[in-house]
């Protein structure tokens, strides 16, 4: 079989592979919980290394599939412990990953395109477009990577790197699933996160899927207008149909939403908005993270609220029965916003 023509084993689920070991090779099925136990565990990049498979099935492996491992081309370590990688695809579109330590608790922060439709005006991902979509193997390499290079384990996952997930809305639900399985990754569902720019028939497909993870919605403004403003996707999802979407979600699966607030100086942060925003989310469970803003290359006209404001606002919504939390980015001396170490990268190359 010709090299472009095998298909990348991380691609393929537990179930899918036993069909082709069993089906096609005529080997046993526990040979595939082998074989899972060497990539998802072992972490090895060869066939020749899984030592307890016999050579005929190492071979057969060999012609049918490719078994290869991402490898970062730069990593930045943040003085706060995060750590942030570059990673180059095999048809050389880069992609970036954070790993952020919390404690003894890890979390990675996962790309699910490479760039993304939505342009979000403070997010360095949207501003070169779209490129395409990652596979379940390239979502999922990542991690390993991530494990392998610093030798960590890995307890949650966010999908809040570049893309925006529910236009990849398939191959995101693979690798969780690769992430969720005991031969996997075995990582609970309720540590992974979708973070959605608000794609409304992603939030309700997500309602109807069995797996219980953690859902969260950008909203970064209870207004239109100034929505419209900052992401653009709200032209075609309007906060009307957006909370609506959401109440929906939270009534059928029973789990909070957690909305994503950025504070951005003079543009969202006043006391009317606070206001606007307790009353648009008040009557659901929901809770808020604001966000202090990691200011970008090119947008010097965003830039984080003041302290004093950043106070004000959570002090509104506490008053109004909203649960919120201050969230303050991690890794601000690497560029640990979405999509800013590629662009920096992308643009370094251009000079
Ligand atoms: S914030 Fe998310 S949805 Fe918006 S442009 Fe960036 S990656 Fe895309």
């Amino acid at each position: 079989m010709e090299i472009e023509k095998k298909k990348n084993i991380k691609d393929l689920s537990l179930d899918e592979l036993k069909d082709i070991v069993t089906g096609e090779f005529f080997e046993p099925s526990f040979r595939v919980d082998q074989v899972f136990g060497w990539i998802y565990r072992q972490k090895v990049s060869s066939f020749l290394e899984m030592k307890n498979l016999p050579r005929h099935f190492i071979d057969q492996l060999n012609d049918h599939f490719l078994l290869t491992q991402i490898k970062p081309i730069q990593t930045l370590s943040s003085q706060d412990g995060s750590v942030k990688f570059l990673f180059e695809l095999s048809d050389g579109h880069l992609v970036e990953s954070v790993l952020i330590r919390n404690g003894n608790r890890n979390t990675v922060c996962l790309s699910s395109q490479v760039g993304c439709h939505w342009h979000c005006l403070f997010c360095a991902s949207g501003q070169d477009g779209f490129k395409r979509n990652l596979s379940t193997g390239e979502i999922i390499d990542q991690i390993l990577s991530i494990m392998k290079v610093t030798n960590e384990y890995v307890h949650n996952v966010v999908f809040m790197g570049m893309g925006e997930p529910f236009d990849n809305y398939d191959q995101v639900m693979k690798s969780i699933q690769m992430m969720n399985t005991d031969e996997g990754l075995n990582i609970g569902a309720r540590k992974i996160t979708i973070s959605t720019c608000g794609i409304i028939p992603g939030i309700q497909k997500l309602s109807n899927h069995p797996f219980q993870v953690e859902l969260s919605v950008s909203l970064h403004s209870a207004d239109d207008e100034i929505r419209s403003q900052l992401m653009p996707v709200n032209k075609k999802y309007p906060l009307k149909e957006l909370i609506h979407a959401c109440k929906k979600y939270v009534e059928k699966k029973r789990r909070q939403i957690t909305f994503e607030y950025l504070m951005l100086k003079g543009i969202n942060d006043s006391v009317e908005q606070a206001n606007k925003l307790s009353h648009l989310i008040s009557d659901f469970d929901a809770k808020v993270n604001l966000i202090i803003y990691n200011p970008i290359q090119n947008k010097t006209d965003l830039l984080p609220s003041e302290e004093r404001a950043v106070s004000i606002f959570q002090a509104i919504l506490k008053r109004n029965r909203i649960p919120v939390t201050i969230r303050y980015s991690k890794g601000q001396d690497i560029q640990a916003a979405c999509g800013q170490l590629r662009s920096n990268y992308q643009n370094k190359l251009k000079v």
